[in-house]
This record gives structure tokens, sequence and C-alpha cells, in this order.
């Protein structure tokens, strides 16, 4: 990955933009909490589920959030560690909003995949490793819990070989687990790091020694504790491979950490890990060429898009990473979609503590650009060069259904709702060519509830979603004529999405199946690119 690759900039070298992916409950909320703790964020942990209440009590929205116990908006969190820039992208952490978080992934150049201990590899895990995978994205694991009943570390390890096909070594052993729980051996530094259960927001006690024979082991790890982990860390070393660097920058292999997050332990050495072994900006895909992160030239794409963050001012914020260049506030930038010149005269960088005016940003970093709807999902802005970002797909919904507003003065206002929502990417919205109203297509049925809640809150609006006689969407393409002649025939079936492009809408996949046969100049796409 950064073979026969030039020195990158110290700037842009030293950042590091990733996600943190896990199955609900396993503890990605504590471990961002942790990283903003030891990154001077915040001062205190408990601050990211405080300032989360604060902000719920504001709508019902964020109260289903808070009820549900999901995290529904995404952001960006920016922070230095020791020498490094850490650009944590937050995912949010249900299925149903797995588009979302599929965009989030085609942000970070790494991510730290969390499992618990005693649960192992659960389904939104392996979930959001296959789309890490699809971008052959470097993942670093953090085992957690591991003060609790785990699984034989051996087990876990397998674990993960297995279900997700990818090679494990471990960065750290644990000793003992449960209430015997001492703390971990740091394989990578040979280091022992002990647990200290009696203040959880601090740091693990490091212990130098001089590797598993040192005989100061035995002052910090019980006897039987201490066979057991030289015998385990002899059997590792002998099954399992070591670290290599190449590998776990190409994806095919993961570093693991054992810890727990709630007690602050084998947190800093992952996030060790992610500073001194994880990538630097990578070069991102543009249908034209590749963009280096070192080009003067600044250049972004949009890879989220938010609206009504701050519910005093109708605004939408586009979450941009930056791919190339050495961005200043009041930059001219190209906005290539429309051909227009805009000029990003408050660029909001994402501290903890709260949103913040950036003066400066450097590729690979996240920045948040407030408009007013013209910035979308994909979009590319640019010093001039007309650059299109590839690799940000939309996805055909899964679930269909029809949405009317329960006071029929207000259909306007739907509509203005329902588009804002479909360019947010929150939604698909389908006008069909005959009859009115529109179709809504969504990943996950909580969405519906979700977009209700907030067509409520934020529109004034009480809705109603309601089954639709269409259960499939596809984006119909091909030559010009044969478009129209297929649209013509079938206009019972046909719609237009948010950008005015055409969909056939059905109920049967054997209708899908028998347009590819009946028209084979027409295609039909489940995904198209956001462009
Ligand atoms: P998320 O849903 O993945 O964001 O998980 P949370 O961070 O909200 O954690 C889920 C639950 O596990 C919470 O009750 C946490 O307090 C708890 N938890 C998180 N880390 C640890 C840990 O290291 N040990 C134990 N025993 N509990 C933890």
């Amino acid at each position: 990955m950064l073979d026969n690759r030039p020195q990158l900039p110290t700037e842009i070298a030293r950042r590091r933009t990733f996600a943190i992916i896990s199955h609900p409950d396993a503890g990605k909320t504590t471990l961002t909490e942790k990283f903003l703790l030891f990154g001077g964020a915040i001062q205190m942990a408990g601050q990211v589920r405080a300032k989360g209440e604060a902000r719920r009590t504001r709508s019902d929205f964020m109260k289903m959030e808070q009820e549900r116990g999901i995290s529904v908006s995404a952001s960006a969190m920016s922070f230095d560690y020791g020498k490094y820039r850490f650009n944590l992208v937050d995912t949010p952490g249900h299925s149903d909003f797995s588009e979302d978080t599929y965009r989030t992934l085609t942000a970070v150049d790494a991510a730290i995949m969390v499992i618990d201990g005693a649960k192992g590899v659960e389904s939104q895990t392996q979930k959001l490793f296959e789309v890490c995978r699809l971008r052959d994205l470097p993942i670093l694991t953090f085992c957690n819990k591991m003060d609790r009943e785990s699984r034989d570390t051996f087990e876990i390890i397998d674990e993960i070989q297995e279900n997700l096909a990818i090679d494990v070594t471990p960065a750290s052993w644990p000793i003992g687990m449960g209430r015997d729980f001492v703390g971990a051996y740091d394989l990578l530094r040979d280091r022992l790091e002990i647990m200290d259960r009696a203040d959880r927001n601090r740091v693990a006690e490091t212990v130098q020694i001089s590797g598993l024979d040192d005989p100061k082991l035995a002052q910090y790890v019980p006897a039987d504790l201490l066979a057991k982990l030289r015998e385990e860390v002899d059997m590792a070393r002998q099954l399992l491979p070591v670290f290599d660097r190449e590998s776990f920058l190409n994806g095919s292999m993961t570093p693991i950490w054992f810890g727990s997050a709630i007690n602050s332990f084998g947190v800093r050495e992952l996030m060790d890990g992610m500073g001194d072994y994880g990538p630097e900006p990578q070069i991102q895909t543009a249908a034209e060429r590749k963009i280096a992160p070192e080009e003067t030239p600044v250049t972004g794409f949009v890879f989220k898009v938010q609206a009504n963050m701050d519910p005093k001012h109708r605004d939408r914020v586009a979450f941009v990473r930056l791919a190339s260049g050495h961005f200043e506030r009041g930059m001219k930038l190209l906005h290539v979609r429309s051909k227009k010149q805009m000029a990003v005269t408050n660029p909001v960088l994402f501290l903890a503590a709260d949103r913040e005016l950036a003066e400066e940003a450097w590729a690979g970093d996240i920045i948040g650009i407030p408009n007013h709807g013209q910035l979308r999902i994909g979009d590319a802005l640019t010093e001039g060069e007309a650059l299109r970002f590839t690799g940000i797909p939309s996805f055909a919904p899964e679930l269909l259904q029809g949405v009317r507003a329960l006071d029929p003065m207000k259909a306007k206002h739907l509509e203005k709702a329902l588009t804002q929502f479909a360019e947010e990417g929150a939604a698909k919205v389908f006008k069909p060519m005959i009859g009115s109203g529109y179709i809504v297509g969504v990943v996950g049925q909580l969405q519906f509830e979700v977009l209700a809640s907030r067509i409520e809150q934020e529109y004034g609006l009480p809705v109603r979603f309601e089954p639709s006689h269409f259960t499939s969407a596809r984006w119909v393409s091909g030559p010009k004529d044969e478009v129209e002649k297929f649209v013509n025939v079938n206009k019972g079936h046909i719609g237009q999405d948010s950008d005015g492009d055409t969909v056939y809408l059905t109920r049967l996949k054997w209708d899908i199946d028998r347009i590819e046969r009946d028209y084979p100049k027409i295609t039909l796409t489940a995904t198209k690119q956001m462009m």
C-alpha cells in the first residue's frame, strides 16, 4: 500500500482518519469516549453521553434514538494524540442505517473493530466487516470487556479468522479474565500492563520488562496466571502469524488488542497502534484519475449531508473528506456538479467539545461545510479540475412505502421535507408517473419511523407511512429511444427519483427478470453511483 510512495508532508503524514465498527452494545461509545479523553478533547469520560443526553432532549427523533439505544447520525471528531491527528468518524450502529455507514466508510482509511470478549463476532460486526473488506481497509481489532467472563483467547482469535477470513495477530495477550483479569502482556513492545480497577479513567500502569522470563513478572502476576500466560504466549507465537505491517495495510491481517474500555484498559495501546502502524491518508479514486494526498491543489468529496443539525437554522452540513492539498478558510472551490465557484468561508472542524470554525485542514481531514442544499452526497470540490470521485454508491431501497400528510393542506410541505431527506441520503423518494403522492424507499423498517418522527419535529407535519403496492425499485438505463419506449409501455410502474432519474417500480422479482429478457437493451440496476 505504501510501496514506492513519496514521503508525505508531515502535516498529512500524521493524520489518521478512521471509524469504529461494532455490534450494538460491544462498547463503541465507551471506547470513543476514552479516545476523546486521552486525546484531550474531553476532560472526563461520560461527556459523550452527557452531551448526547442534552442534545436528545431537543427532539423526539433524538429521544427515539435514546429509547432504541441506537445512534442515528454520524459525526466526525478531530483531536491530537501524541504527534498524530486523529479524525474519528462515527458510524451509526444499527443495521437499518447500513447505507449511511457504507458511505461513511468511503471517507476513512482504516477501521477499529470492537468485539465483546464474551460474544465474539456478532451479526452486525460481520456485516460491517464485509463492507470494510470491499475497500480493503486496514482493521485493528479491540476485544472488549475482558474484565468480565469472556471466551478463551485462542477461541476468540479462531472465530475471527474463521468467520471473517482474515489473519489475526495478537498485539497483546490477556492475563486472566473476569474477576481475575490482571492486565495484558504487550507482545509488540514486551511490556506488562496492569489494570487499575479503582479508577476507571486512569490509564493502566505499565511495567517495562525484558520478556516473559523476566523475574519482575512474578511481582505483578499470580503464579498460576503467569504459568498460563507463558504457555499461551508460547503457543500463540508458534501458531499465529507475527505482525506484518504490509499485510495489515492491505487488509489481510488484523492485530488484536485485549482490554476493557470502561476501565480505560488497553485503549492507549490501541491508540498507539493506530498512530504508529495505521495508514496515512490514502490515494483516492476519481473517474478521471487517482488523487494523491500530497498533491497541492485541494480536492475533496461529500460523503454525508446532515440537515437541521441546529434546529434554529435550517442549514445543512455537508461532510467533506479532503482527498488532497492544504485547505484554508475562505478558499474558493469549484463545485464540480454545478460548475459554480463556492467560497468556503465558514467550514467547521468537528472538535469533540463543539463545532469549531476551521482555519485550515489537510488531506485526510473531514470538514463540515454549511450550505443551503447545493452540496449533495458524492459531490466533488476542487480548485478547478473537473473530477468525479467514484465508489460512493446509492443502493436500491429494500422497503417501499407510500406517505401522506395527515393534513391534506400541507402536501407542499411534505414534498419539501421529502426532497430534503432524499438529498441528505436518508431515504429514496420516488414520484410515480401516474397518480399523486410519493413513494419512499429505505433499507430498514426503522428508517420509516425515524423519518416520520423527523418530518413531524422538523416540519411540524404529522405524516403516515402506508403499504405501497410496490416492493422493489430499479434504476433504468439504456439508449434514449429504448428507455422512452420502455417508459411508455410501463407507465404504471415508472417513477422518478429526486435527481430526475427514471426508476422502475414493481412488486415482483419475476417482473425484473422478464424485463431483462424482453428489453435486452434496457439495464435495470440496484445501485447507482452518486455523482
Ligand atoms: P455501544 O452500543 O457499542 O456503543 O456500547 P456502549 O459503549 O454503550 O457499551 C454498552 C454497555 O457495555 C454499557 O453498559 C457499558 O457501560 C458497558 N461496557 C463498555 N465497555 C465495557 C467494559 O470494558 N467492561 C464492562 N464490564 N462493561 C463495558
